[in-house]
């Protein structure tokens, strides 16, 4: 796909900032919603240059809750049944499982399995975990996921969890904002405070937004993608482990996903030996099949983390938006996030009313001095506590 600026001398109604996996789809949103966007990417239009692009994009809110609080587990659990019909909406074929995914565990790991229970359990909903968790014995697994038949004792398969194709996701969503007549600035880089000129203004640069979040952190993961025909794993596996917990996503064509790291490091550079040597030795602890496996990238980015570790929507009181701290969770809650942060977007656009909407001349945004009641807005939200102003 080519660049494309505008011809119109009109200004969007809204200029997103960052083109990766929330700058995308908050952009879908939006010019569904009927607005004029802009998108602005330091990258190419595939989104090699974001997180998005190197995640193994898992849809495991009852797994996660191991790792995270209930908020986080409620927004996945949405943005779990939103995928579908957000797939639905784009132009091009986006891979979308809902198969489950399945945790097992060496015997020597096993307080491992009871820590990872009992943490779910305390973070997840009654309702998911009803009829989310079965328990399988090492005889079920024939059945359940029979590329690892006979090689663990028990596991835990949770029935509803799923996963995508992370970067069939990002192309479709650029041929939809193209079909749909975004003004699409690839290999755009915008610099902090030089923002182009919009009704508003909504920042999606993930860590490239560093200079203005200044609690913002990366942290270094390391995936492998390799290719195995003749494995079929059914659906992602977790193999929980105290050193390096990995999981391995089965994609598409034989295609998976081996991930990740977690380092408390902003470092952007290849693979170390260590970790190539982790995964790729629990990917074979699975399933020694995996050893004749060919590998296809090594790859690395950062995730975008806020200290608490959850997603923040924040607003400067005029026409400055930010979403970010998706951190490792970033497939799972940006359904839920967008929607919220394209609803708060809405609110300001129909509160400052058109023609006035790209012509802010007052903190609130409205110059007729209709003010914005954010704060009984915000209350009125499912996740109030997503919503900050800076
Ligand atoms: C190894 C790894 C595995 C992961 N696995 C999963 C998973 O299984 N499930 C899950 O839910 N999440 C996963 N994630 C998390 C997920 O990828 C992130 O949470 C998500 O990508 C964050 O989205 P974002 O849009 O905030 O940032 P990004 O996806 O990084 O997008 C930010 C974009 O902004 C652009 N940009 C930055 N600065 C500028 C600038 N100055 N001007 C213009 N553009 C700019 C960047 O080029 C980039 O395209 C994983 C992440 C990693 C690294």
């Amino acid at each position: 796909m080519s660049a494309r600026t505008s011809l119109s001398a009109s200004r969007p109604d809204v200029a997103v900032l960052g083109g990766g996996l929330s700058g995308r789809l908050l952009a879908w949103q939006l010019i569904r919603a009927s607005a004029r966007v802009a998108l602005y990417e330091r990258g190419d239009a595939d989104g090699s240059s974001a997180a998005g692009w190197v995640a193994a994009a898992m849809l495991a809110p009852l797994a996660e809750a191991a790792v995270a609080e209930p908020s986080i587990v409620e927004m996945g659990a949405l943005g779990l049944e939103r995928w579908p019909g957000i797939i639905d909406t784009l132009p091009e074929h986006v891979f979308f499982q809902r198969n489950g995914t399945l945790v097992v565990w060496h015997q020597p790991d096993r307080a491992e399995a009871v820590m990872f229970d009992r943490r779910m359990r305390a973070n997840a909903p009654p309702e998911l975990l009803r009829g989310g968790v079965e328990r399988i014995a090492g005889a079920q697994l024939k059945d359940v996921e029979p590329a690892l038949a006979g090689r663990f004792q028990e596991g835990w398969l949770l029935p509803n969890e799923g996963q995508l194709d992370n970067r069939q996701l990002l192309r479709a969503l650029a041929a939809g904002l193209e079909m749909a007549g975004a003004e699409l600035h690839w290999h755009t880089e915008i610099a902090e405070g030089a923002y182009p000129d919009a009704g508003l203004v909504i920042d999606c640069r993930g860590l490239g937004a560093r200079e203005a979040l200044t609690q913002l952190r990366g942290v270094r993961g390391e995936v492998v993608r390799i290719h195995a025909p003749g494995i079929g794993l059914r659906r992602p596996v977790r193999l929980l482990h105290p050193r390096y917990p990995i999981y391995i996503a089965p994609k598409e064509n034989d295609l998976y996903v081996i991930g990740a790291t977690e380092l408390e490091s902003e470092d952007m550079s290849p693979m170390t030996v260590r970790s190539a040597l982790e995964l790729l030795s629990a990917a074979h602890s699975l399933n020694p099949a995996f050893g004749e496996a060919r590998i296809v990238e090594l790859n690395v980015n950062c995730r975008p983390a806020l200290p608490d570790h959850l997603p923040r929507v924040q607003w400067d009181g005029a026409r400055l938006l930010r979403v970010n701290g998706l951190y490792r969770h970033g497939y799972l809650l940006a359904p839920a996030v967008t929607a919220e942060a394209c609803a708060l977007a809405q609110a300001l656009m129909q509160t400052t009313g058109a023609p006035a909407i790209g012509n802010f001349s007052n903190k609130a945004g409205n110059p007729a001095g209709n003010a914005f009641d954010w704060e009984a807005w915000r209350a009125g939200r499912p996740w109030p506590d997503l919503f900050r102003q800076a």
